[in-house]
């Protein structure tokens, strides 16, 4: 099964703006991968390029860069509005923080919470981040593979992160 073009591979389906929070609930398509590929991580580095150094939770290292080849899409997502806001407010000393956390993995959605100084740049970087990782996957789906799918035993069990 692919994705096929112009469909998105994944989608916002509920913001909400809590104190000093944005909380989003992302529904990826049934056939949309659940998880980041090496191949996939590269493309992100390539256009982020502080993605590796963000301070991140994860079972293996401190940063996101530990986990990024091999990591639940939504998690990738936490961390590409952080990286957008971060861009956003280069003169802010602001950090941001966010969790990730499946609602329901089998199907495709999971709540994405990250923190925020200004409510409209947080929604922007939400929309934009998604849109981008959408189109990264789908991009990805276009291009025949010959090594990716062997890596589906590695499996975080749980989710649970703190971005920069
Ligand atoms: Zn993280």
């Amino acid at each position: 099964m692919t994705v096929p073009s112009g469909e998105p591979a994944l989608f916002l389906e509920r913001i909400e703006v809590g104190a000093g929070r944005l909380s989003c609930v992302v529904r990826l398509a049934p056939d949309a991968p659940r998880f980041t590929t090496p191949k996939l991580a590269a493309r992100l580095r390539e256009a982020f390029p502080d993605l590796p150094r963000h301070a991140c939770v994860n079972e293996v290292g401190p940063c996101f860069g530990d986990v990024m080849d091999r990591t639940p899409l939504p998690h990738a997502l936490e961390h590409l509005v952080i990286d957008l806001q971060t861009r956003a407010a280069p003169h802010d000393a602001a950090v941001y923080a966010g969790t990730t956390d499946w609602v329901d993995e089998a199907a495709g959605t999971a709540r994405v919470q990250v923190s925020f100084t200004d409510d409209l740049a947080a929604l922007r970087a939400f929309r934009d981040a998604t849109r981008f990782l959408s189109d990264c996957v789908v991009g990805l789906r276009d291009i025949p593979t010959e090594e990716e799918g062997v890596q589906d035993d590695v499996r975080p069990s749980h989710i649970r992160q703190n971005g920069r």
